[in-house]
């Protein structure tokens, strides 16, 4: 008997197997020198994996792709998208590779996939690599999202491969090792319709009703009832970033998932000064994708969704348009009632409290949000103390703290529950100039500030000494804030 740690992991190829037509089978690029930088342990005990064994040389060569399970049928995944609004018939897995799927030890089937791994016939001319700085960038902030209780995909493992990528300068390359309740997405659904087969987009859904809503296994029309809970998964999850400040920056069709996790951390960002046409997108000069446009790009999106379904709904066009369009109608009102219950959860009001005055005071701080632009956390946060009688802390957030005391006095009316309020609004968030920071000084070789920046957001509603600086918004030096895409 061996006393070795084991890397051995059940590798599953049910997408493989199911969708071959949307899978090439393919193999991740030679990384010899690569060298583990960051392994998130509860994450891997998680999935059943032995976190010293991925330390070692066999573990490192799994979270590369270096070296699978026999049983193991890595695939580059086929999906279209709209990108900006315009259609592109053929993305797919430029730089990534599904490895897999693994049994967790609460027996759900999870994806393993990798990004940075090299070129798939899917790189139309990209390189097919990533970069440390932004590998370590998703890591950090799909784990804070994660901690913050919003469906994401999560982050196992970051690997730097030993190889130079060149991007505006020479930088480091990296693997990020990427867990998925599954990388089906709307751009999935547009690539099977755009083949003209109708089986293909019918096994499509029952796909994906089995992995992610089994309970609708026995709807009458499986297209439709798919159609209804991916709607309501998207108006939850983009109700739960509006109510967090964040920004996804990049929703095209082919980062919008059916399981409703939060995909594809390239140029998003958290909002420090409250303004709803923040921007951080360095190519979205139009402000497609700006914070308070989310719901409505969301909308877009599922319309999407639906058109790459109609023709499995009903075999009569019109009815099939009309059915589509009856659920699609519900988006709005889904998303306002998530978006809703969840400010009255950071405003410590119970869920039964008279709408006739929290519409009012829910529209107001939002204007009032809006003119003074305050730090978005901190003002939530601070919020807590104003209930238990310490107004001051708020109040400096304001140049003129006027019109906020005359809505403080309207919100303190309703009874809010200060220790509510803490575990709902968090203390510490990715602040952009701490990430770019902490990114900086890992890309140099020094990870510390890394480690630091993730011990602090992924505990984020529990103040602690000595992590004040993680609090506090970017100093006005830092300047505007610019993310990009494809890094
Ligand atoms: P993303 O913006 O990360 O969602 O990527 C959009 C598309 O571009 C996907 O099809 C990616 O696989 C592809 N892509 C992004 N960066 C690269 C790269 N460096 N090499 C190849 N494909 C890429
Ligand atoms: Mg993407």
């Amino acid at each position: 008997m061996s006393l070795a740690p084991q890397t051995a992991v059940d590798l599953g190829s049910r997408f493989a197997r199911e969708l071959p037509e949307l899978a090439v089978p393919w193999a991740a690029a030679e990384f010899p020198d690569a060298r583990l930088l960051v392994l998130n342990e509860p994450l891997a005990a998680e999935l059943g994996l032995d976190p010293e064994a991925l330390h070692t040389p066999d573990g490192i060569a799994l979270l590369t792709g270096n070296r699978v399970p026999e049983t193991a049928a890595p695939v580059a995944q086929a999906y279209a998208g709209h990108q900006f609004g315009g259609y592109s018939p053929r993305l797919g897995d430029g730089r990534a590779l599904l490895l897999g799927e693994v049994v967790d030890t609460h027996g759900r089937l999870r994806d393993l996939h990798l990004k940075g791994s090299g070129p798939t016939p899917f790189a139309r001319g990209g390189d097919g690599f990533a970069a440390v700085g932004p590998m370590l960038r998703e890591y950090v902030i799909s784990e804070a999202m994660h901690a913050l209780g919003v469906p994401t995909t999560r982050a196992l493992a970051v690997t730097a491969t030993g190889l130079d990528v060149q991007r505006e300068t020479v930088l480091p390359g990296a693997v990020l090792a990427r867990v998925a309740l599954s990388h089906l997405r709307v751009g999935t659904f547009q690539y099977a319709a755009s083949t003209g087969d109708g089986e293909l987009v019918r096994r499509l859904v029952a796909h994906s009703i089995d992995r992610h809503y089994p309970h609708l296994a026995d709807a009458e029309n499986p297209s439709l009832a798919l159609l209804g809970a991916v709607i309501d998964a998207q108006a939850s999850l983009i109700a739960r970033w509006m109510l967090l400040g964040f920004v996804h920056g990049v929703m095209n069709t082919d980062n919008v998932t059916i399981s409703g996790e939060t995909i594809d951390y390239g140029p998003c960002a958290f909002m420090d000064a409250f303004d709803a046409a923040s921007v951080y997108s360095s190519i979205d000069r139009q402000g497609r994708y700006a914070f308070g446009r989310q719901p409505l790009i969301g909308e877009w999106n599922l319309a999407r969704f639906a058109e790459a379904l109609l023709t499995t709904i009903d075999a009569d066009t019109d009815r099939s348009i009309e059915l589509a369009q009856d659920e699609l109608g519900r988006f709005r009102d889904a998303y306002n009632a998530a978006w809703f219950s969840g400010m009255l959860d950071k405003l410590g009001i119970p869920a039964d409290a008279d709408q006739e005055m929290t519409t009012p005071l829910l529209t107001d701080l939002l204007d009032l949000l809006q003119i003074s632009r305050v730090d978005y956390t901190g003002f939530f946060r601070r919020l807590s103390a104003v209930a238990r009688g310490d107004a001051a802390g708020t109040r400096a957030l304001f140049a003129d703290p006027g019109p906020f005391d005359l809505w403080a006095e309207r919100w303190l009316g309703l009874g809010p529950d200060s220790d509510a309020m803490d575990a709902a609004n968090p203390v510490y968030i990715p602040r952009n100039h701490l990430v770019e920071e902490a990114l900086d000084a890992a890309t140099g070789g020094d990870l510390a500030l890394f480690e630091q920046l993730v011990a602090a957001v992924t505990s984020p509603f529990t103040e602690r000494a000595g992590l004040e600086r993680y609090a506090e918004p970017a100093p006005d030096a830092f300047g505007p804030y610019r993310t990009f895409c494809g890094t």
